[in-house]
């Protein structure tokens, strides 16, 4: 089985790192990632200078592009052979409820997809990195088998990518696997205003606190209770109920 394995942290991260060491148990890994951060940059393309994949290894590219760029040039350049599954992350940091829309995680999956390809994002929903780096290692363990579960599903869910959130708790705490909704997701002061060196008004997109809503069932409610979060996404943003109610909005009376 060919993985192409990728991630928006960029290739030196060690969630990256993680994930190619649980991939590698089930198939072979190539890995294609972005050569910086590249956290919150969503489905974006470059398409005003050219991409250059520097190699860094057997079956190992960085480029100077987006999440979306990396599995774009993957698929269509640089890989031999299709990917059977695109696998991004893993994540450092949630990708729940509405962070979907912003995740570069997220969006390398939504690209594989794009492309036909059965993909996988994967997060760790801890936070301080540093304070969680022992959680994180030990979500090799707890990944592994979970990939192998999900690729050789009889049928992988078409037009569906699988959105998968891992607690920050240690192997033996997690409780299971649930498959969850998209929760809700409320940021509170997280724009900062600051000074720049020079005393001009500058704003900082960041910090401030978050908190979450959502069902019993939902992605954030499993992690909460220590549960691994499985939430399948389709990219089509239609609002099929307010399809029917709008039927009424060019009736005459
Ligand atoms: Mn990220």
């Amino acid at each position: 089985m060919q993985i192409l394995c990728t991630n928006d942290d960029g290739i030196l991260a060690h969630g990256l790192e993680c994930l190619i060491r649980a991939a590698e148990q089930i198939g072979d890994v190539t890995v294609v990632a972005p050569d910086r951060e590249q956290s919150a940059t969503s489905h974006s393309l470059t398409l005003h200078h050219p991409l250059r994949p520097v190699r860094r290894g057997e079956r190992r590219f960085q480029v100077d592009g987006t999440p979306t760029d990396c599995v774009m040039l993957a698929v269509e350049a640089l890989m031999s052979e299709r990917p059977d599954f695109v696998v991004s992350g893993i994540n450092h940091g949630p990708n729940m409820g509405e962070d979907v829309l912003y995740s570069g995680t997220v969006a390398a999956a939504m690209e594989g997809l794009a492309l036909g390809i059965p993909s996988i994002a994967i997060s760790f929903a801890g936070g301080d990195l540093r304070a969680d780096i022992a959680k994180l290692n030990e979500q090799i363990d707890v990944l592994a088998p979970l990939l192998r579960h999900l690729t050789s599903l009889d049928r992988f869910p078409r037009e569906t990518l699988l959105n998968v959130n891992l607690p920050p708790r240690r192997r033996e705490e997690i409780k299971g696997v649930k498959l969850t909704r998209l929760g809700r997701r409320v940021y509170s002061n997280s724009i900062q205003p600051m000074r720049d060196p020079w005393g001009r008004h500058i704003y900082w997109i960041g910090g401030g606190a978050i908190s979450w809503h959502g069902s019993t069932d939902s992605d954030f409610q499993a992690i909460q209770d220590g549960f691994i979060s499985v939430t399948p996404l389709h990219l089509d943003l239609t609002h099929r109920d307010v399809l029917d109610t709008a039927e009424t909005w060019w009736r005459t009376p």
